[in-house]
């Protein structure tokens, strides 16, 4: 294949992905409207969404460099959409003792006390891990099957790429499979938009100040809820 024959196949492979992934997003806007419109909103109901859309990420193709252990991408800033930081806040709760959950309070407010979790360089400067990650033991996730859609669709073809960017303390370009990686953050925009659509404060937020303000204000997510922006501290610009 010569080289504007390559081109033209990339531009036409890129073109459908494209309207593949809008054809997505419709459909799955359409479907959380009208699971909205049936069931209202309310924490039990964002908590089935979020399951529904958890079932529905494909599987990260073969070929990724990603392997167990491996949390580079865990010392980077986490951007989510406030249902999933009502649900996953939620769900810990609800999962764990009160000793467990008096020690991830601990963790993530540690991390936020550390510096500005709303600034990539906070996170790039520092080589801050995730509250969630536990890296004293085995470097897993602590939430892996809670964790926010932005975890679930980061991965990467090349290891050396996110070593680089970790131990440079520098935003690297990591290549990835791009369909996979929007197909699967497209599930928080969906939550954002359509909540948006409801008529509720939603935005990206930082999932560490996000929860901050869950695990310090015991009446938060009922205040949004109640459509009150109790979230401002956390969006992302
Ligand atoms: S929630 Fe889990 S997967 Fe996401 S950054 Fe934290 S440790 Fe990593």
């Amino acid at each position: 294949m010569t080289q504007p024959e390559k081109n033209k196949k990339q531009s036409r492979d890129e073109t459908r992905s494209k309207q593949l992934l809008a054809a997505y997003m419709t459909q799955g806007r359409e479907k959380l409207t009208k699971f909205f419109d049936a069931h209202g909103i309310s924490l039990p109901v964002l908590g089935v969404a979020m399951e529904q859309f958890t079932k529905s990420v494909f599987a990260l193709p073969g070929g990724a460099a990603c392997k167990e252990g491996c949390a580079y991408c865990c010392h980077l800033k986490v951007a989510i959409s406030i249902p999933e930081a009502l649900v996953i806040y939620n769900e810990l709760a609800a999962q764990t003792t009160p000793e467990g959950f008096e020690a991830l309070k601990d963790r993530v407010l540690g991390v936020a006390a550390g510096g500005d979790s709303l600034d990539e360089a906070f996170w790039l400067k520092t080589q801050t891990p995730c509250p969630f990650l536990d890296i004293d033991h085995n470097r897993l996730c602590l939430i892996y099957n809670l964790r926010p859609f932005s975890c679930r669709a980061y991965h990467s073809t090349d290891i050396d790429s996110c070593r680089k960017g970790f131990e440079q303390g520098c935003s690297t370009l990591i290549p990835c499979f791009p369909l996979y990686r929007a197909t699967t953050d497209m599930y928080a925009s969906i939550f954002t938009r359509v909540l948006a659509e409801k008529g509720f404060f939603s935005y990206q937020v930082g999932f560490i100040k996000a929860l901050e303000i869950l695990f310090t204000n015991g009446t938060a997510s009922d205040q949004w809820l109640n459509r009150e922006d109790v979230f401002k501290p956390a969006k992302l610009i």
